[in-house]
């Protein structure tokens, strides 16, 4: 069988995408073997975009699905209501492909919304074409946004998205943090040699605009299958990076479960040196046997996030559910197996039928993904099918 990259692709064991019944007894709502339980629900919204990252789509060649297989608004507002009535899903993000490149996007947020008034709806997005979008978005119900940004220099930018769209964009974010969809929290993924030395100048950008950045490792789900371990770079170098300019410290807040590790920025103070700067020269445990270390002068700036699912992964306290384009299934982004919930949901399934396909297919949700098992190679690890497009970031 040749193999379409990116495509969605047969699964291993995943027979006619149905899970196998979870034990008898097990607790109500998205629980898995681990004690873990999903509360918030990532859903895509189609596998089209309008950009083709380097990270995540190929050039081109990537085929979209047939507009038959994708979920209608009906059938997302009936699986979110699912979820959110009987299984416990507390927090919802539409994702893609690009969300905004769906014609009923205002529709479905305004159904969802007039169902679950209390549901926090939020959504991420490239940000081409939210300039125009964003008021009514925000008047059909949704809360926040989130939107993707690599770079600030139109060059660097059309490099990483393969498109000249860079000013769409940075109207789009205005736009959202004009119609109150904030906070906007801002997307960035490094590449070494193109972007990572900007990364600086990013976080300065975006704390004098009252952004908060979050800088994501790259992951292995792009569809040219070019991400190597070596090659990306790692929460550590990002914290280094940023330390030329800023001062880091552990945000005091929970992180609650949340992918990214916030921290408060300080503007470093020539000659200062920050807790981040000391672990790295000496090592923790040494570190913690110094005492106090010097804090650099001046106000808290804003925050910083760090998400490093490759590096310092946060498996053990996950609490996502994602339902792909399709009406698919996947416990993990990294799952090799996905459950069909929507296949179901079409031969006329109740909800009752629905909610227990789902807590079945969550029940084997993989305790991790073993992406940095070995350090260098992750040579256990293997790459899933579907690139970042295709399963709904
Ligand atoms: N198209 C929208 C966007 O770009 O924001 C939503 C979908 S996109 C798949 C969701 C997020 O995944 C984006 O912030 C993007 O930067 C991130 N992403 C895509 N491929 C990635 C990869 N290989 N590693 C890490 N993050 C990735
Ligand atoms: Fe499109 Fe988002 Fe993937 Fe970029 S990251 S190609 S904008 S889906």
């Amino acid at each position: 069988m040749s193999v379409q990259l990116g495509m969605p692709q047969p699964r291993e064991g995943s027979g006619a995408g149905v899970p196998p019944a979870r034990p008898a007894g097990a607790a109500p709502g998205l629980l898995d073997r681990y004690g873990r339980r999903a509360t918030d629900m990532r859903l895509s919204l189609t596998d089209k975009c309008n950009l083709r990252c380097t990270y995540c789509m190929p050039a081109e060649g990537l085929e979209w699905l047939a507009k038959q297989a994708v979920m209608s608004a009906e059938e997302i507002v009936r699986i979110v209501g699912i979820g959110v009535d009987s299984l416990g899903v507390r927090e919802l993000r539409l994702t893609g492909g690009e969300p905004l490149v769906r014609a009923d996007l205002v529709d479905i947020i305004s159904a969802l919304r007039s169902n679950h008034p209390d549901l926090p709806i939020s959504m991420t997005t490239n940000g081409v074409g939210l300039d125009k979008k964003a008021a009514a978005l925000k008047a059909a119900g949704l809360t926040r946004i989130n939107v993707s940004l690599d770079s600030l220099h139109e060059e660097t930018f059309t490099q990483l998205t393969r498109r000249p769209f860079l000013d769409r964009v940075l109207a789009g974010v205005d736009a959202a943090w004009a119609a109150g969809l904030g906070p906007v929290k801002l997307n960035a993924v490094l590449m070494r040699g193109i972007n990572d030395a900007e990364s600086p100048s990013l976080l300065a950008w975006a704390l004098d605009r009252g952004y908060e950045l979050r800088f994501i490792e790259q992951m292995p789900l792009d569809a040219d299958h070019g991400w190597t371990r070596r090659n990306m770079i790692t929460a550590a170098e990002i914290r280094e990076l940023l330390s030329r300019d800023y001062v880091l410290s552990p945000d005091p807040r929970a992180r609650d479960g949340a992918p990214a590790e916030r921290f408060e920025v300080r503007r470093r103070v020539a000659g200062s040196v920050g807790p981040y700067e000391q672990v790295a020269a000496v090592g923790p445990t040494e570190q913690a046997a110094a005492g106090p270390v010097s804090e650099a002068e001046g106000p808290v700036l804003g925050t910083v996030g760090i998400i490093a699912s490759v590096t310092e992964p946060f498996c053990a306290d996950c609490r996502r559910t994602r339902i792909t384009a399709e009406g698919k299934i996947m416990s993990c982004l990294f799952s090799r197996e996905e459950f069909d919930l929507l296949g179901l949901l079409r031969d006329g399934a109740s909800d009752e039928a629905l909610a227990e396909r789902w807590q079945d297919a969550m029940w084997v949700k993989p305790k991790a993904h073993g992406m940095d098992h070995t350090g260098l190679g992750a040579a256990d690890f293997v790459q899933p099918d579907r690139s970042m497009s295709a399963i709904g970031g």
